[in-house]
């Protein structure tokens, strides 16, 4: 059942032009699962949905926003919004979100923005103990959009089992075909735009890819792309 709830804006950290981070103090807690999203409002711009960056806990969320510079609702936060400002919540929204299923190795793959959902997932796995492999594979357009880099490194160095593999400019499938050999008993987690999903499915499905073993938000692309695959209308870039 997702709820309303009302919000002031704690914290609001903007950087590279185009983000921010946005902290708001909701008055009660949102009960919610790492991975899940809310829909925003904010002043009187359309409500747009947003992934919660943090693990659950308290009655504060973290959004991560990136303003594409249309005038719409990221445009609104990264020029107005101020510490003290009202909003509005919704949800929690979503299925795409952390379960320990017994898989030796959980994949997470990201484009862009489509991170935040997946760090939580992250931070809530490592935080459970999750004893198999996790590995984090994030594309990014430019140098500047890696601004977790550090956070990742720094999760990688306090928990064994996970690795972080950023990549910028080159197409996520190449560097995950280079590291990982079967791919037949991983989970694998992807978010990120859609266009990413039409190179990137069919490649790791031709890495022997488990078609039941795909989690995401866009979850209907997944299985019309995986359909495609089995049907032998959809091949891997460059076969
Ligand atoms: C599940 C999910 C999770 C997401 N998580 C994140 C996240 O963590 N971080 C993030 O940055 N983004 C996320 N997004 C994308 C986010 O919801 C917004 O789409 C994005 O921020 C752009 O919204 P905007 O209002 O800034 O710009 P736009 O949607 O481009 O809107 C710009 C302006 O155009 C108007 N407009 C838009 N469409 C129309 C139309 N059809 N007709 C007339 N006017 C129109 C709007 O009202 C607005 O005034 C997520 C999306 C989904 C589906």
């Amino acid at each position: 059942m997702n709820k309303s709830y009302r919000a002031v804006v704690a914290r609001v950290d903007r950087f590279h032009t185009d983000k921010l981070i946005l902290n708001l103090r909701l008055e009660v807690p949102l009960p919610f699962q790492p991975g899940q999203y809310i829909e925003l409002t904010l002043g009187t711009c359309d409500p747009r949905y947003y992934s919660i960056a943090n693990t659950p806990g308290g009655t504060d969320i973290e959004l991560h926003i990136k303003d594409n510079g249309n005038g719409g609702l990221g445009t609104y936060a990264m020029t107005k919004l101020q510490i003290g400002d009202s909003a509005s919540v919704r949800g929690p929204f979503g299925n795409c979100t952390w379960r320990d299923d017994g898989k030796p190795h959980q994949i997470l793959v990201a484009g862009g923005i489509g991170i935040i959902p997946l760090k939580a997932i992250a931070e809530a796995a490592i935080a459970s103990s999750y004893a198999g492999r996790l590995s984090l594979y994030w594309g990014v357009q430019q140098q500047a959009d890696l601004y977790l880099q550090s956070q990742f490194d720094a999760l990688a160095k306090q928990a064994a089992n996970f690795s972080f593999h950023p990549v910028v400019g080159d197409p996520l499938h190449d560097l995950i075909r280079k590291n990982e050999a079967d791919l037949s008993r991983a989970r694998i987690y992807i978010s990120g735009p859609p266009a990413m999903f039409a190179s990137l499915v069919p490649a790791l499905l031709a890495q022997h890819a488990d078609p039941a073993a795909f989690r995401s938000d866009n979850q209907d692309l997944v299985s019309a792309l995986v359909k495609e695959y089995m049907a032998g209308t959809l091949r891997p870039s460059g076969t």
